[in-house]
């Protein structure tokens, strides 16, 4: 069906897909096999049923809907229902507000996030870069730190930033949303994957994302003309095709995100580089703090885990975050 129409499909069709974009009762789908354009879906009434911790539907899920309502002759949008959401493999999500124990998911199924930090303007804060990455490995998702704004970086700007980062192994990508520097490096890292953009404001996400999707740049016109108030309407989470099966997401909101469903104790598993000592510590429950024998204390002193890390690690247990 690769570079079909959705108008050429008979209704009745049950066709699979991406939800790229949510508004309360309806669904975007982006349509396996089809380009520039979505089928505004509902949702099954069962399916609002059967998930009552979180929601029932959220972009990134993988769908499986069946098309009800040709284009009109007056050139309105085909519309469908969705039938089926797939099992979800993950998700960045937070706890819908007011509750307890609602699941609000960003963004389902992501592959990966990128943590986008400027090398200046605004200044980027180890601390905050590491709870991004912190978000990441408990989501069990791979993470790339972009440091974006490198045409305002000084020599030497971005080996100091990287060098906490090099014994965890997280790919590091040095980027400018200005010139162009480092953008294919960064879309050829985001090929075949859903990738969640995250990162403090005024770091470039939008100029990046923008650079990455073309088709986000005119989306995000189309906004403004709509409403007159531009991008800054957009709090859903979007999905953006970059290539067929490569998708963008911004995520608004994931800077906020609490660690919640991460304990202290599990605090260490989460640092890359801390992990291959995990077991040498001399007590099994060890915290790394004061213990004698601590394999991470001793590796710190060797010089296989930064020093930066491991103070951001010691904040994060103490600060009990
Ligand atoms: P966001 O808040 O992370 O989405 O950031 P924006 O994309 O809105 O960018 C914030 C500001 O930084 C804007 O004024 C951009 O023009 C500027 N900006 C974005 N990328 C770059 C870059 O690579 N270099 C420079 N010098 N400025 C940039
Ligand atoms: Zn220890």
């Amino acid at each position: 069906m690769a570079n079909g129409s959705l108008s050429s499909i008979p209704v009745g069709t049950e066709l699979h897909g991406v939800i790229v974009r949510g508004y309360g009762l309806y669904y975007d789908v982006a349509i396996d096999g089809i380009e520039g354009e979505v089928l505004r879906c509902t949702l099954r009434g069962m399916l609002k049923r059967q998930r009552r911790r979180t929601d029932p539907a959220a972009v990134g899920d993988r769908v499986r809907a069946t098309m009800t309502t040709p284009e009109t002759p007056e050139g309105d949008p085909p519309e469908g229902v969705i039938e089926e959401i797939l099992p979800r493999v993950r998700a960045l999500s937070r706890l819908a507000r007011g509750t307890q124990d609602v699941e609000q998911v960003i963004v389902a199924n992501p592959d990966q996030l990128v943590a986008v930090f400027a090398i200046r303007e605004p200044e980027p804060h180890p601390r905050l870069i590491d709870r991004f990455l912190l978000i990441a490995e408990a989501r069990d998702l791979s993470a790339i730190i972009c440091f974006n704004k490198a045409d305002l970086a000084d020599p030497g700007d971005v080996d100091a930033l990287a060098e906490p980062y090099r014994p965890a192994g997280y790919p590091i990508v040095t980027t400018s949303a200005r010139t162009g520097e480092g953008i294919d490096e960064l879309k050829g890292m985001l090929a075949g994957k859903i990738t969640a953009f995250a990162g403090p404001s005024g770091v470039g996400k939008s100029s990046l994302l923008n650079a990455i999707a073309p088709e986000r740049a005119e989306r995000t016109g189309e906004v403004s003309q709509a409403t007159g108030k531009g991008r800054h309407t957009t709090t859903w989470t979007t999905l953006f095709r970059v290539a067929p099966d490569t998708w963008v997401a911004d995520t608004p909101g994931i800077r906020a995100l609490r660690l919640w469903g991460v304990q202290p104790d599990e605090l260490d598993r989460l640092y890359p580089e801390f992990r291959p000592h995990l077991d040498a510590c001399y007590y099994a429950d060890c915290r790394h703090i004061n213990e004698p024998g601590c394999a991470i204390l001793a590796a710190v002193e060797s010089g296989e885990i930064h020093p930066a890390r491991y103070e951001s690690y010691r904040s994060f247990v103490e600060n009990d975050e």
